[in-house]
């Protein structure tokens, strides 16, 4: 069953039935059939369609951005953002068709004329988490409709009404209704879709778990895949010269979306001589967070998107605390049943502790005191995870060169981690492989072809 439990009022607002094995073999092959005719729309029409899709969201921001609020929890103002970068992810697609897909020319010794020609390769699976519910999957559909694939789309089954919104949305644009097809399937069903001969590909965010599993089917049956899972980002202090401007980040870093972000600022990495500093300021900034009804536009953290991924982060954070570690913001006994976790910071982890090498998918920053650079380096990546990192130091030299050790496939010196249209997005180590957005995302699942005329 697919179900929207609103995790403010802890109500089911919707259920949907689980589509049978048949029809979702039945709903691949019909994407194969639509692949026939996608791929052979003039591109300058598959432009166009996914500029249609921008100028619907673009128009219904509120009502999408409701949705995502009552599906999973985001503060209603971080919902319309969303639904915003999800406008700018087609307007970017759209709006550089020709440039991203235009023919790379090369110039081989043999003085042949040679091009190498980007083309689709048929169906793509989507497998999508619930954190970003519209923004995962068009990071992962609106470069591939325009390369000409098409869509084979599973959401997190506590997402359904996202998941069908944006289907609908894609087909009021004038996509052909198999080319775009969201599937309300179970995730052990998924194992079938990929092996299927219709399935060129799969991309999976989520869990390591999950991806693993998909990973290794999609090996098994020789099928290209791109993983974006978890992440424990560290956030570097080298100096206490821009202050306010890294508390900043890490209290944004660390607690939008109640921290359920892949590159959330996990690890806080302070130098000692801008520990006392930044963590009074800090503590601070996060004491000031305005915390509860997501419907509320002033609202900055809401609930987690269930009550039980709540026990999942104070098992956590309760190893830490019995092992000697502090809370330096959150008190550990004021707990409740209900799917709302009040932000937290701990202080004193050592690497003894859960909370020093897993992910918290939560509002939980962990805050870590190191001796130099190295020693910052050193435990930035004393980490299975290479997703994002952030640095910040008054000497941008040293920002970049510290950048240049980190195990991450994103850092951004000075900066709000994040996500833009143009820029690529992944990861290394544990957590994942392959490229989204920017021209590297539409790159993914595509046949780069060499047309070569002696
Ligand atoms: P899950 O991995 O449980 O779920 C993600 C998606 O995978 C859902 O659609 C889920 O379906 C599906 N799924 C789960 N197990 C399988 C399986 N064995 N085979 C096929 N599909 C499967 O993760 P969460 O939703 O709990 O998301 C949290 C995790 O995802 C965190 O670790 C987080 O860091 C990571 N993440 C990474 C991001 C990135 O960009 N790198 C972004 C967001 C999250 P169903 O709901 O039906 O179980």
């Amino acid at each position: 069953m697919y179900r929207s439990t609103n995790p403010m009022t802890g109500l089911v607002e919707a259920e949907f039935p689980l589509l049978t094995a048949d029809e979702i073999a039945q709903a691949a092959q019909r994407s194969a059939q639509a692949y026939v005719q996608w791929q052979a729309v003039p591109r300058a029409e598959r432009a166009d369609a996914v500029l249609r899709i921008a100028a619907i969201f673009e128009s219904r921001r509120d009502e999408f951005a409701k949705l995502i609020t009552a599906e999973m929890g985001k503060p209603i103002s971080q919902a319309r953002g969303e639904i915003a970068l999800v406008a700018s992810i087609c307007r970017y697609y759209g709006g550089n068709a020709e440039t991203l897909l235009a023919d790379e020319v090369l110039d081989p010794a043999s003085g042949d004329s040679a091009v190498v020609r980007t083309s689709a390769i048929g169906p793509v699976l989507g497998v999508m988490p619930w954190n970003f519910p519209f923004y995962q999957v068009a990071r992962f559909a609106i470069p591939n409709l325009l390369l000409g694939n098409t869509i084979l789309l599973k959401h997190a089954s506590n997402c359904p009404q996202s998941a069908l919104a944006f289907e609908r949305v894609v087909h009021g644009a004038g996509v052909p209704a198999d080319a775009y097809i969201n599937l309300l399937a179970s995730s052990k069903d998924i194992d079938a879709l990929v092996a299927s001969p219709h399935v060129q590909g799969v991309s999976l965010t989520g869990s390591e778990k999950a991806g693993a599993s998909v990973a290794s089917q999609a090996g098994k049956h020789l099928k290209k895949v791109v993983l974006e899972l978890g992440g424990s980002d560290p956030l570097l202090v080298l100096d206490s010269g821009i202050l306010e401007h890294s508390v900043k980040a890490a209290v944004l870093g660390r607690f939008a979306n109640a921290g359920q972000a892949c590159i959330s600022a996990k690890r806080l990495i302070v130098l000692d001589e801008a520990y006392e500093d930044f963590s009074t300021s800090f503590a601070q900034a996060v004491s000031n967070i305005s915390f509860g009804d997501p419907t509320d536009p002033a609202t900055f953290m809401g609930p987690l998107y269930s009550a039980s991924a709540k026990d999942e982060i104070l098992e956590v954070v309760d190893d830490a605390l019995a092992q000697g570690a502090e809370l330096l913001v959150g008190t550990a006994s004021a707990r409740t049943d209900d799917a709302f976790l009040e932000p937290m910071v701990l202080v004193g982890v050592t690497e003894q502790m859960r909370a020093f090498h897993e992910e918290i998918f939560g509002p939980v920053a962990v805050l870590l005191r190191a001796r130099d650079a190295d020693h910052a380096v050193e435990l930035a990546n004393s980490s299975v995870y290479g997703l994002g990192a952030t640095v910040f130091s008054s000497d941008t030299a040293q920002a970049n060169a510290v950048a240049d050790r980190l195990e991450a496939g994103m850092v951004v010196i000075n900066g709000m981690a994040g996500s833009q249209a143009d820029l690529p997005f992944g990861g290394t180590k544990r957590s994942g492989f392959g490229r989204e957005l920017g021209s590297a995302g539409i790159a993914e699942f595509s046949n780069k072809k060499l047309i070569r005329t002696p």
